[in-house]
Parts: structure tokens; sequence; C-alpha cells
């Protein structure tokens, strides 16, 4: 996940004693990014920078910005810490270790709370996940992708399939809780590669997996390479298979479908980015972090800039942009978030929204003989299959 928050001049809204005086008690997850990487992967198009001679600056300005947050921390209780970029395992620990010390003195750490990394293979070795354990971090998520060679290579990643087996091997020795990510859809992939995945991660016994399905995003390599005609992805029907593929596969072994992309045994789950689709309130620090913060009756998104340059030039320079959402926005969100999780969207909720007083009632119906979802207890669930087309299916539910 990419995220990000810059503490610049506070607007009245964001005045310490309005955030303190309502925060509901609710607990907080911080996120930061961190915008470097060796390399630019041909998929990828988060915001990072691959020269790293501006590492020691940027946590500099993150200790700034952090410290200018302190009364929005002050006496606020932390339940997840969510470290992502970029690649944040190519920093040096006592940077990061640093960073939570900080972070820890300005508000309140839950006894248990998860402390996450996201990391890649060819930085970690056994000495450096003791330290990175010792600094505080409980749960790594590691940018494997696959554990095939060829589609390593496929991707441009500069880690090998050996490196992505014995690291993740490692790693579930190392800390708390482990998640993998895989990509499926990789060009030239066929059905039973994918299938080989999957089954080098359960035998593996990798407690949470996150699935993502390769797509070309604009402006990227991947992108360019497709319109030359250079690869292409596999078709829709393929991916589609592939997915579902995925589902049956992790169900049947125990693993809970919680999220989109999301498998997790029992305790397993990302307590940050479950946080995130509850829309629970968090703080991002970083070039290009978003925040989303509940103060009584408002609620703020605010995102970073995406500049590397004026977030090193202190909290003010990177300035973010905010608003305070409308009942629509928040009407909005919660429909496509709680379709995300598969918590139940309440069918009374999206009445109350249904301008035509009939609309609803027949595309729920068109969508249950599609059979994307199903209806239990008047709450809408997707099915397996419906996942496929979960933005789809909120889209038509917030246009009714
Ligand atoms: S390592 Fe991850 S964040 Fe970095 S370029 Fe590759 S996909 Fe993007």
């Amino acid at each position: 996940m990419s995220q990000t928050t810059s503490i610049g001049p506070l607007p009245a809204i964001f005045l310490p004693e309005v955030f303190c005086c309502h925060d509901n008690g609710e607990l907080l997850s911080i996120y930061l990014h961190v915008p470097f990487c060796h390399t630019r992967c041909s998929y990828c198009d988060f915001f990072l920078v691959t020269r790293l001679d501006h590492l020691d600056s940027f946590f500099i300005a993150l200790s700034a910005e952090t410290l200018a947050a302190a009364p929005l921390l002050k006496g606020r209780r932390v339940k997840a810490v969510h470290i992502g970029g970029g690649t944040p395992s190519l920093v040096p620990v006592r940077l990061l270790a640093r960073w939570l010390d900080l972070l820890s003195s300005l508000c309140t750490f839950e006894p248990g709370m998860e402390i996450a990394l996201e990391a890649n293979p060819e930085d970690l070795d056994v000495p450096k996940m003791q330290d990175l354990r010792v600094a505080g971090i409980s749960r790594l998520s590691l940018g494997a992708q696959s554990f095939q060679q060829r589609k390593l290579s496929a991707l441009g990643r500069r880690h090998t399939a050996e490196e992505a087996r014995e690291i993740t091997s490692k790693a579930l020795r190392a800390f708390d809780t482990l998640s993998v990510d895989l990509i499926c859809g990789v060009p030239g992939e066929s059905p039973e590669e994918w299938q080989r995945d999957l089954r080098a991660a359960l035998s593996l016994a990798v407690p949470h997996l996150s699935v993502y399905m390769l797509s070309a995003e604009p402006k990227t390599l991947l992108e360019r390479r497709i319109a030359r005609g250079h690869v292409s992805l596999p078709g829709d029907a393929v991916q589609a298979a592939m997915y579902s593929f995925a589902i049956e596969t992790l169900c049947s072994r125990g693993y809970e479908h919680y999220e989109v992309s999301n498998f997790a045994q029992p305790g397993h789950r990302s307590r940050y980015n479950l946080a995130c689709w509850m829309r629970e309130p968090y703080l991002g620090f970083g070039p290009s972090a978003h925040s989303f913060i509940r103060t009584g009756e408002l609620e703020v998104r605010r995102a970073n800039s995406g500049s590397l340059l004026r977030y090193l030039a202190g909290p003010p320079a990177a300035a973010s942009t905010e608003e305070v959402l409308t009942e629509e926005e928040r009407f909005v969100e919660k429909v496509f978030l709680t379709l995300r999780i598969n918590q139940g969207l309440d069918v009374e909720f999206l009445r109350k929204h249904d301008k035509l007083g009939q609309s609803l009632s027949g595309l729920l119906d068109l969508f249950l003989a599609k059979e994307w979802i199903l209806l239990e207890d008047g709450r809408i669930y997707l099915t397996g299959y419906g996942f496929l087309f979960a933005d789809h299916i909120a889209q038509e539910l917030i246009s009714v």
C-alpha cells in the first residue's frame, strides 16, 4: 500500500484542542512512506526515487514532520504502524529505530500493537531481520511477488526465486507474523505457473498472502511495452480464472478471504490495512502519504505533496491538500470500502440513498442473478466471483 502526511501550517480545523477533544477514544494507526527503491520495477507507479543520496536528509525531514505532529499525537493510543514505500527494507535499521523511538515518545503504543515493514528479499539476511525485530518490527510484508525465476525476470525484480523462498522461510521464524505479496497475470504466465506459485506459498506455510493481478498502470514501462507490442498480459478470462483459483485454493486451506486481494490465516490479518478500509483514523508521514482524521462530526482526508524536494524543505513546504468530506463522499467511501472487506453492506443504508425508490431492488436482483452477491439478514456480501466486480458493483450501487 502506498500512503503519506505532512503537518504544515495547521488550519483551524486541525487545532490540537479540537482534535484531542473529539478523538472518541478511537485507536490511531500510523503510516510512513519511505520513497526510495534501488530501481523502478516495470509495472510500478508508486511515488519513489531511485537515488539514495537523500536518505539521511529524508529522515531529518521526517523527524521534523513527526515533531510538528506532536499536538495531533499527544494522548493518542496507537494500534498499528505500517512502514511502506518504496522499499523501507533498504533503509539502515538504526534510522527506522530512531524514528520509531521518536514516534513512541509522542503517543502511546498499545501493548501487542502491530509494527509492519514492507521489505524486498534482496535486502534481508538473518542479522538484519534480527535487528529489525529488536527495533520493534513485528510483521514483515515481503514483496516476493513470485517463487519462480521466469516470472521474477519478466517483472524486472532484483531478487531470485531461491532468495524469495529462503527469506520467506527465515522471516517466518524471525517475526510474529509474515505477509507475502504474489502477482498473477504476468506476461506469458499460464494457469499452471500460477498454481505453482500458490503451492509454493502453501508449502512454506505463509500465514498471510496478498494476491494482485498485474495491470498496466499509466506511464509505466510495462504500459509502454504493451503499447509497442513487445509484451501482452493474459486476457481478462485467464486473469479471472487465476484469481478464482486463488480464492478456491486458499479458502479450502483455511485462509479467510477478508479483502479483495488479501487472505489470512486466523489472527494474521493486517491491522493497519483493515483500519484504513474500515475508515478508522490514521496519520500518514512522508511525501505523498495520506491521512484520515475524524474530529467530532467532521471527517477530513489529507494528502502530502508528492515531491521529495518539497518534503526535504521541511513541514511547511511539504504542504498537504486536505478536504472535509461531504455526506455524499462519506456514503461513497462506505459503499466502496465495505464491499471490499465484505463485512456486509446494510441494504437499508443504501435504500436511504435510493433516489428513485425502485432502482435498488432491481439492481440487487440483477446482481443476485449474476451470482455476484449474497443477501443475508438484510446485508449484501460479495461472492468469490463477485469480488472480481467489486468496484463495478459499488459504482452501480452509489448511482441508484
Ligand atoms: S520494489 Fe516495489 S515500490 Fe519499488 S519499484 Fe518495485 S514495485 Fe515499486
